[in-house]
């Protein structure tokens, strides 16, 4: 019997559909789909319960030692859970969006999470999404991938999806935010959100997500 894990990163901005595809790849090759960014959220999401605020170094360093963060994968889809409560949607809001970029540029905040992402790879074949995937969690992964698309497209398909799903929003505010937030993870000290060496780049503006999807499993068939 195979026991070798399989180590898919997949890197790159917010928008770029690095979610759909992965759960999709995941889904046919019957791996793990680990969504970090609901880790980074989910601290932000404590520290926006305190009322503390999230660039203060120190008060959210402060905080780390009261959250307990448990991550689930139930009939395949994540659940992380925040000191017992499973959060579900709350951690998706543009505003939460902007508390995970703001805590993640926190060393302290990094390392707190380093440690579930490496266990949950060790225990698990994955696909894992993120910005320092290929970077720093997995730098051995077996296929790194860095996926993006234009600043407009990106910040379309994060409307239509915030719209989807019932909130009011607009489009400006959305891509500003998405700038913004690009421009945080970009250019921070720890983990900046940028392509590992050898991560294939793939832009995928003006594609359709099941393009994307079937361009990414062939890249996998074609590596592992
Ligand atoms: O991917 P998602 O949009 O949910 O990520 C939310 C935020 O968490 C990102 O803007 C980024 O600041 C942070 N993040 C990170 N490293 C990861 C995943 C997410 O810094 N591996």
């Amino acid at each position: 019997m195979q026991d070798r894990k399989i180590q898919i990163a997949i890197d790159g901005p917010g928008g770029a559909g690095k979610s759909t595809v992965s759960k999709a790849v995941a889904a046919r090759l019957g791996i793990v789909y680990v969504d970090t960014g609901a880790l980074y959220r989910t601290v932000g999401y404590y520290v926006r319960s305190q009322n503390t605020d999230p660039k203060d170094r120190e008060a959210v360093a402060s905080l780390l030692p009261n959250i307990n963060i448990e991550v689930k994968y139930i009939d395949g889809a994540q659940k992380v859970f925040l000191n017992g409560e499973d959060l579900g949607d709350k951690i998706r809001t543009p505003e939460m969006s902007m508390y995970a970029s703001a805590v993640s540029a926190i060393p302290a905040v990094r390392a707190f999470l380093l440690d579930t992402q490496k266990d949950i790879a060790n225990k698990n074949s994955v696909i894992m999404d993120g910005r320092d995937i290929g970077t720093v969690i997995l730098p051995n992964a077996d296929l790194k991938i860095y996926l993006t698309a234009s600043a407009e497209c990106r910040a379309r398909r994060r409307y239509d999806e915030l719209v989807a799903k019932g909130q009011k929003v607009e489009f400006s505010d959305v891509l500003r935010e998405m700038n913004e937030r690009d421009e945080n993870d970009s250019t921070r000290e720890a983990a900046p959100a940028v392509a590992a060496k050898d991560a294939i780049l793939f832009d995928n503006t003006g594609m359709g997500l099941e393009e994307t999807v079937d361009y990414i499993v062939s890249l996998v068939e074609r590596t592992i």
